[in-house]
Order: structure tokens, then C-alpha cells, then sequence
């Protein structure tokens, strides 16, 4: 016996020359919240569907979701969906923070009609036995709860960890082919040229390693965010706490932007750290998202102020935390995306005061470390934070298992919080940029190209898990209804093949750079060089480095089986993502007083175009002049 026996073989059969060839009408690209509502819709109205899902459809995606977002259409709402829009636009205008005006609109008009749909899968949504009766955050007639501002009810809390498995089995009920593990690499176009129609894509099993041709007549893009932090800024240590999953590496973005799809903001402007620094996700204690609107106190149990982040006014109560009315604010306590925009749970936009806040523990005013201070909350509220949303929001069930398992107890014990307003107390994890950028979509959720449609995180500047539901359900039935109009498209397989060959360049090689090396070294450029400080020439040092490493260790990189040939796929996409994000950072730089919104193109030429899109591009022809007449003249049922 030797060192041999401790080596592992590879569980599968692996098979790099098998092909599987699969027609459909229509192609649902990632499996997770937007990805399953796309495919129900489609296959509801007829049409034949298919799903290709990197990992497994059942588990896809982050999964829980805690918050549902948005649902101004809900009737107890006090804010109406065009009196939501008109205060994002102020907001947006004044503070220049992107939105997706399309996505949104929608949204606010179909999220709570979405969340109804849900609960008839099986989705629980209301508090049905009782655990809440009597808490402020509840509608004692509809049962449902609320959450941030019990007054203008516009953001629902909910039971998410009961939604993947009511999706999962309308998915199974309409009978449609969940292709699970397969990762797409490419799509593909009409005689094989970047920017003709979209008809199919091509992939590789994860696990056995054959190859997947998928031709559809339409071609609908669900892979999530195009991932700014993990794999292109914060790999190794952190990120991977983050909850998030691992297969958002931005392998959609990348095959849809190398057909010529137009990309919108990407450029890595922000320092956003990584969701809680080096420590997991909605494990420690803090005032924001799922803990809102937790008391945070200092080591020797000294509170921490809340700040009202629109006025800078003090909070003084707990009620004002989460009733608008009581700070002053007729409808909204912020802009409505951000409803939770209230004191230092998103003091994120107001550094002065995180800074301010810096400063005084220097001082000795505060003692560090903080608390998240559960006991001190009022029971419903301690309840509501601790075991409805820490288990419900995004894989947290994980959470809340260990901490329970260990002993913690919400009623007498505080959780340490390493998070204050937007900034670590882990000074690590603030160091990272993120770059948030997606595909530009019309009022169909149609792509600028033939036969592709987007949905969810991939559409530009993202749409949470309400607004990945919404816009799912209404991509499927655009691309539905389109993929009856027209048929299969030619597949140009000299394409294919070039992909072929491609994707398996790695399996040919016995020694080499490891996946992790080359991705290391990809997120150490883009760390170093690319942030919210680059100037011209930071920015033309990362593109050399890029391109250094794309005709270096990128050519030596090597897989021994299909996990790693997985990876290696996704860390080639990171390493070509992360040069579109320099490019198109470099781009901003350049054009200081941009107005508008910056796209870009990859021309058939092979060349970058760049396009300025006006203010307002979408109440612009051909669309209508206000947002109310495209919903209408948009809306598939
Ligand atoms: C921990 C956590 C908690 C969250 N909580 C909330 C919340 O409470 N409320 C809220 O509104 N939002 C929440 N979100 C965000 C929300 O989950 C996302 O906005 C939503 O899941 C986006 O849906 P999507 O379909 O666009 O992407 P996802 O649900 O991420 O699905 C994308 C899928 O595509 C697959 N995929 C990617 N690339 C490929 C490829 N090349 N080939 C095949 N498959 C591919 C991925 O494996 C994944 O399953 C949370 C997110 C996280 C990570």
C-alpha cells in the first residue's frame, strides 16, 4: 500500500466526447427564483421548455428569502407604484444611484400579485398560526406581516424557506425537463456571428462531463448577479461566508455579452465589502435587512444612536424605528427600494456618520466589541428577528440550526455584531469593491438581441428576490408567446465546435496552473488596481496584468475532472469579466460628467463599443411616455 490509497476517484463516469443535443421551444438559462418562475409561465402557456441549472434546480440559488420586496400593489400599502417610482427617481437623481427603472415599475405593480401566486404553489406567506397575533408588524384580518415601516407596509415578511420547494414541484407538476448540472458556457447564435439571433446554447455537465447542445427558439438569461465580489475581488477568505452561491460567478454574463448583448454598469465604482466580512452571513448580530430594527450596544451595554440618514435627526424609540409617521415622513421613510433606509442599518449612503462613529469609539465614548442587544427588544420583535428571519433568509436555517444547537438564546443572550453602519469592524472586508452591472432589457425583459430574454439579478442593476419572481413570471410569457411566432433557428455547429474545443482545453493537459491559482491571482490585480480610488493609470496597469494572465497562466490552466474543469470555466469567465469591468471602469473615468447611462457593446468587428443611453431612455421612443401606459401595453395577461 502506498500514498495511492488516500487518493479519491472521481464518483461519475466521465465521458468529454459525449454529446447530448436537445430541442425546445424555449431555453430557460439557471434554475433559481427567476429561472423556475420563467419556466412555469412559459410551460402554463403551452410552450415546450427546458432548464439548464448549474447546480441542483431543487436547492438553486440563494434559496430563502426573509424580505419580499416592493409590493406596492398589496391593498394595505399607503404608497401607490407610481408614487414609489416618482420618489425613486428623485432619490436616484439627487444621489446618482443606478436602478432599473423597467424592472422596478413592474414590479411595484405585480409583486404582491406574484407572492398570491406563490402561497396557491403551497408558499407560506401569512402567519397562520398565530405566533405574531397582536404585534404591530401584523394585519390582524389578513395575518400577513410587515416589515421596516409597519405603516407603509410596502415590504412583507415571509417564510422564503418554504418557496423553493413550491416551485420546485409546479416545476415537476407541468413536467418541465430540469436539466441540473449542466453549466452553460456559450450561447449560440445565428451562423455562429456575435449579435445575430440567440438560437440555443451550449454547456457541460458538472459531473460527467459531457457536452449539451440546446436549440431553442427562445432563449430566456436567469444566472443571477454578475458576481462583482466573490470571484473577481475577494476570493480566498472572504466572500464565500457570504451565503451567496458559489456558481454566481458571472459564467451567464460572460457567454451573453460574448453574443453581443449590451451591458449596463458595471464599473467598480463602489466599495461595498463582502455581506458581513469574514464572518458568515446573518450569524452575527446586526441592525440591518433581516435583524432590522435590532438595538446595537456597545461592550459595557451603552446604546448605540439611531440616525435618521434623510434628516440626520436622532431616533429615540424603537417604534420610530419602524413607523415613518412618527419621524415625520407622510408615505415613505426612504426611498422605497430602500424602505429600510432608515437609521444606521443603511448608514452605508451616510459614511460621515459610521466615520463620526469610528471616531468616538477612538475617543473611548464607545467600547467595542458591539452587541446585537435581542433581550432588550420587545418579544415580537425579538421573535420576528430570531427564528421567522434568521431561518428564513437565505440559507440561514443553517444558521439558526448551530446557533441553536450551541445554546444561544434570543430571550437572555446577545450575539456580537462586527458590522457598523455599512462598515466592518473587520477592517479586511471593507477593502472590497463590487462591480453590479447586468443586461439592458426592453418592457418585454427582451435583450438587443433576437431571441434572448434576461430575468432576475442578470437584468441590470438587479431586482431582489420579489423582482427576480416578477420579472421571471413575465419573461417566460414574452418568450412564450415569441417562440410561437418564429422557428428553430440554424445552428452554425462550426461554433459549437470552437466551443467544444475551448471547454475542454483544460481536461488535455496533465500538469499545469491550478483553477484557484489563476483566480487568486485575478482578484490580487483587481483588488490592487480597481476600485473606487483608480485613476487612468491604475486602471491601464489591471488591463496589462489582465492580459498578461489571459495569455499565461489562463493557457496553462489545468483540470483533472469535471469539478474542476467546472471551476477552471467559471475562473476563465471571472478572469474575461473582470477586463470588462476594468474597460468599462477606465471608460468612466475617462467621462467624469456623464450624464446618462453608460453601456456597452461587443461589436461583430470584435471591437468594444461604447453607447450612451439619455436619462429617461426607457419612456422614450419606441416606448410610451410614461411608465404607467408601458405597463399596460406590456402586460402579458
Ligand atoms: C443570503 C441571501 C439572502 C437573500 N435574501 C433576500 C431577501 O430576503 N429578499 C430579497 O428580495 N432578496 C434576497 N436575496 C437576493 C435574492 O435571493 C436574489 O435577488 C434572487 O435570488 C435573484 O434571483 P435570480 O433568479 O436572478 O438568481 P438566483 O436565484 O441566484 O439564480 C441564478 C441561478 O443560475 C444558476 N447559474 C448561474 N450561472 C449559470 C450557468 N452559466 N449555467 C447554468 N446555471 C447557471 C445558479 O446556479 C443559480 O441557481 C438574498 C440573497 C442572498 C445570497
Amino acid at each position: 500500500m502506498g500514498l495511492n490509497q488516500f487518493v479519491v476517484e472521481w464518483p461519475y463516469p466521465v465521458n468529454y466526447d459525449g454529446i447530448n443535443v436537445i430541442e425546445t421551444d424555449v431555453l430557460v438559462v439557471g434554475g433559481g427564483i427567476s429561472g423556475s418562475w420563467a419556466a412555469i409561465e412559459a410551460a402554463r402557456r403551452g410552450a415546450k421548455v427546458v432548464v439548464a441549472e448549474e447546480m441542483d434546480v431543487f436547492s438553486a440559488g440563494p434559496a430563502g428569502c426573509d424580505h419580499w420586496h416592493n409590493a406596492f400593489d398589496n391593498p394595505a400599502c399607503k404608497v401607490t407604484p407610481d408614487e414609489a417610482i416618482e420618489t425613486m427617481e428623485r432619490y436616484v437623481m439627487e444621489r446618482g444611484i443606478p436602478f432599473n427603472p423597467i424592472g422596478r415599475y413592474i414590479t411595484y405593480n405585480e409583486s404582491f400579485k406574484t407572492l398570491l401566486e406563490l402561497e396557491k404553489l403551497g408558499a407560506k406567506i401569512r402567519d397562520t398560526e398565530d405566533e405574531f397575533k397582536g404585534a404591530p408588524f401584523r394585519d390582524e384580518e389578513t395575518k400577513l406581516l410587515y416589515a421596516y415601516t409597519y405603516d407603509v407596509k410596502c415590504t412583507l415578511r415571509v417564510w422564503g424557506q418554504t418557496f423553493r420547494q413550491a416551485l420546485y414541484a409546479e416545476l415537476v407538476r407541468l413536467r418541465v425537463p430540469l436539466y441540473g448540472r449542466v453549466l452553460i458556457t456559450s450561447l449560440l447564435t445565428e451562423d455562429g456571428k456575435i449579435g445575430g439571433r440567440v438560437v440555443g446554447a451550449v454547456g457541460v455537465h458538472t459531473r460527467t462531463g459531457e457536452f449539451y447542445v440546446f436549440k431553442s427558439k427562445a432563449t430566456i438569461l436567469c444566472t443571477g448577479s454578475f458576481d462583482g465580489g466573490l470571484r473577481i475581488f475577494g476570493y480566498l477568505g472572504y466572500g464565500f461566508y457570504s451565503l451567496h452561491s458559489p456558481s454566481m460567478a458571472g459564467v451567464g454574463h460572460n457567454a451573453a455579452w460574448r453574443a453581443g448583448a449590451e451591458f449596463l454598469g458595471i464599473d467598480a465604482r463602489f466599495r461595498r465589502g463582502t455581506g458581513h466580512g469574514s464572518m458568515p452571513s446573518y450569524a452575527t448580530g446586526n441592525p440591518s435587512n433581516t435583524w432590522y430594527p435590532c438595538t446595537i450596544v456597545d461592550a459595557d451595554g451603552k446604546e448605540i444612536p439611531w440616525i435618521d440618514p434623510l434628516t440626520m435627526k436622532p431616533v429615540s424609540s424603537i417604534e420610530e424605528r419602524v413607523i415613518s409617521d412618527l419621524r415625520g415622513y407622510k408615505a415613505l421613510g426612504g426611498p422605497p427600494s430602500w424602505p429600510e433606509t432608515t437609521p444606521i442599518s443603511h448608514a452605508f449612503f451616510i459614511p460621515s456618520v459610521a466615520q463620526d462613529f469610528l471616531e468616538r469609539v477612538k475617543r473611548g465614548e464607545y467600547k467595542l466589541p458591539l452587541y446585537a442587544d435581542l433581550p432588550g427588544m420587545p418579544e415580537h420583535e425579538r421573535r420576528a428577528i430570531f427564528g421567522l428571519m434568521v431561518a428564513q433568509e437565505g440559507k440561514t436555517w443553517i444558521v439558526y440550526y448551530n446557533l441553536t444547537r450551541a445554546g444561544f438564546d434570543p430571550n437572555k443572550d446577545m450575539l456580537q455584531s462586527y458590522w457598523f453602519g455599512g462598515r466592518h469592524l473587520d477592517p479586511i472586508a471593507n477593502l472590497f469593491t463590487s462591480a453590479h452591472g447586468g443586461f439592458i432589457h426592453d418592457w418585454d425583459f427582451r435583450t438587443n438581441l433576437e431571441g434572448l430574454f434576461v430575468a432576475g439579478d442578470a437584468c441590470f442593476y438587479g431586482l431582489e428576490h420579489a423582482g427576480a419572481a416578477v420579472s421571471g413570471r413575465w419573461a417566460g410569457a414574452k418568450a412564450a408567446d415569441y417562440a410561437k411566432s418564429v422557428s428553430l433557428g440554424k445552428i452554425d455547429w462550426d461554433q459549437v465546435e470552437r466551443e467544444r474545443k475551448r471547454v475542454y482545453a483544460p481536461t488535455a493537459k496533465t500538469s499545469g496552473v491550478d483553477w484557484r491559482e489563476l483566480n487568486v491571482a485575478i482578484c490580487t490585480v483587481m483588488r490592487t488596481y480597481v476600485n473606487d480610488l483608480s485613476n487612468e493609470e491604475m486602471l491601464k496597469i489591471a488591463l496589462k496584468w489582465l492580459d498578461e494572465l489571459e495569455r499565461g497562466e489562463a493557457e496553462k490552466v489545468v483540470a483533472r475532472n469535471p469539478h474542476e474543469l467546472t471551476r477552471t470555466l467559471e475562473t476563465l469567465s471571472a478572469l474575461s469579466n473582470a477586463k470588462l469591468i476594468t474597460l468599462y471602469t477606465l471608460e468612466r473615468v475617462r467621462r467624469p460628467n456623464l450624464k446618462g447611462f453608460l453601456t456597452m457593446i461587443l461589436k461583430s468587428s470584435g471591437e468594444v463599443e461604447f453607447v450612451v443611453r439619455p436619462w429617461r431612455w426607457w419612456l422614450l421612443p419606441p416606448y410610451a411616455p410614461t411608465y404607467r401606459e408601458n405597463y399596460e401595453r406590456h402586460k402579458p395577461w
